[in-house]
């Protein structure tokens, strides 16, 4: 049964997993409901979400609501906003959390006025005093505005990404309630059709939200071999990004940094090339689907991590198989 000092939340969830920064937010949620001695709910809507239940459970999530269909994997503001409305109202969480990255943004408002809740958006920190006080920054970061809602009942909030806690320290839990959510969404009356969708650009989009990444390590050697793997990444549709040292040397913005002091990825695959396999470096891969490792020393730490792993010399393997790659494409066009 949920209580009123419960935190719910809602996690975005593709081609079964996570998105982006739900780490963070699970963490913050749990944090939230230790402080209010209530439980940490998650909601996850769509297909595919039956692996998720081990990770939840990792990060201190103990109960789950989910709705399958298949129609719920895309976003329809309508749908969304009626199926969840009703799942508030009838349970009053204390506290309803999404991230301010674009499902939040979008659909949190629209919730907050539907069920006459009070939101605040883009939370750099929430805290329980006497009352929850939800922090943001202003006017461009300049000031900081604290905001309280008085009247009790469910509290609406996004959480900037950006403020979320580290990668690290996941407490291990089990979800112990699921329940399944069956609300007919062909009687929600709806207004908007979508009528297309584009992915985002991988030179352009954020490397926590790109769907495969490329990662290039100090084994990817000098500057000059940098532009074989924006072509090998181009022809895959892969964003890049790098350890420590190649975001260093200057060849990748700091903002494609992977791991502890960089950030971490949730991609469906990424491929690991010439990177040794530090700590600090892994802890930012933990949550990518499926990882395959190049490296030419067949003891590296990397193997370890990786769901498949090849002995090769990276800068050769990715040459030829770019090559292959734009064979392929040239027989394909011709045929
Ligand atoms: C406080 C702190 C925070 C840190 N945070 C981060 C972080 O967020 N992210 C991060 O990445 N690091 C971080 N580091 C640095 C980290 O400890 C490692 O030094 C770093 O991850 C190593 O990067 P690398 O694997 O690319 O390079 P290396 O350790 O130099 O490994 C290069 C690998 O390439 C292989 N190789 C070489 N030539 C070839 C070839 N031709 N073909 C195939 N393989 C080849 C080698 O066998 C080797 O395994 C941090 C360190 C500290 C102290």
């Amino acid at each position: 049964m949920a209580g009123a000092n419960d935190v719910w939340l809602l996690l975005a969830a593709a081609e079964g997993r996570l998105g982006a920064y739900a780490d963070g937010l699970m963490r913050e949620g749990r944090r939230l409901a230790d402080a209010l001695e209530g439980d940490l709910t998650a909601i996850l809507l769509g297909p595919d979400i039956d692996r998720l239940e081990e990770t939840l459970g990792k990060f201190g999530v103990n109960r789950l609501y989910h709705q399958r269909d298949d129609s719920l994997a895309d976003y329809h503001p309508e749908i969304y906003t009626a199926l969840l409305g009703g799942l508030v109202q009838r349970h009053q969480p204390r506290l309803f959390l999404s991230l301010a990255a674009s499902l939040g943004s979008d659909l949190m408002p629209r919730l907050a006025a539907a069920i006459g809740a009070p939101l605040v958006m883009n939370c750099s920190n929430i805290e329980t005093a006497a009352e929850i006080e939800f922090t943001k920054r202003v006017q461009s970061g300049r000031l900081q505005a604290t905001f309280t809602a008085s009247g009790g009942g469910t509290n609406l909030a996004t959480l900037d990404p950006e403020y979320l806690p580290d990668p690290e320290d996941a407490k291990r839990d089990t979800v112990t309630q699921r329940h399944e959510v069956t609300v007919e969404l062909a009687t929600i009356p709806t207004r908007l059709e979508i009528t297309s969708r584009q992915k985002a650009d991988p030179k352009t989009v954020d490397i926590r939200e790109a769907e495969i990444v490329v990662a290039l390590g100090n084994g990817v050697g000098a500057k000059e071999n940098i532009a074989a793997y924006e072509q090998f990444a181009e022809l895959i549709g892969a964003a890049l990004g790098g350890s420590r040292p190649v975001i260093d040397s200057g060849v990748l913005p700091h903002k494609r940094q992977i791991g502890q002091t960089g950030r971490s990825i949730s991609a469906r695959l990424a491929i690991l090339c010439g990177i040794s396999g530090s700590e600090y470096f892994t802890k930012g891969i933990d949550q990518v689907a499926t990882k395959i490792a190049i490296n030419s020393d067949r003891d590296a730490a990397i193997f370890k991590h990786a769901d498949l792993g090849i002995v090769a010399d990276v800068n050769t393997l990715i040459a030829n198989l770019t090559a292959h790659l734009k064979n392929g494409a040239k027989r394909g066009g011709g045929a």
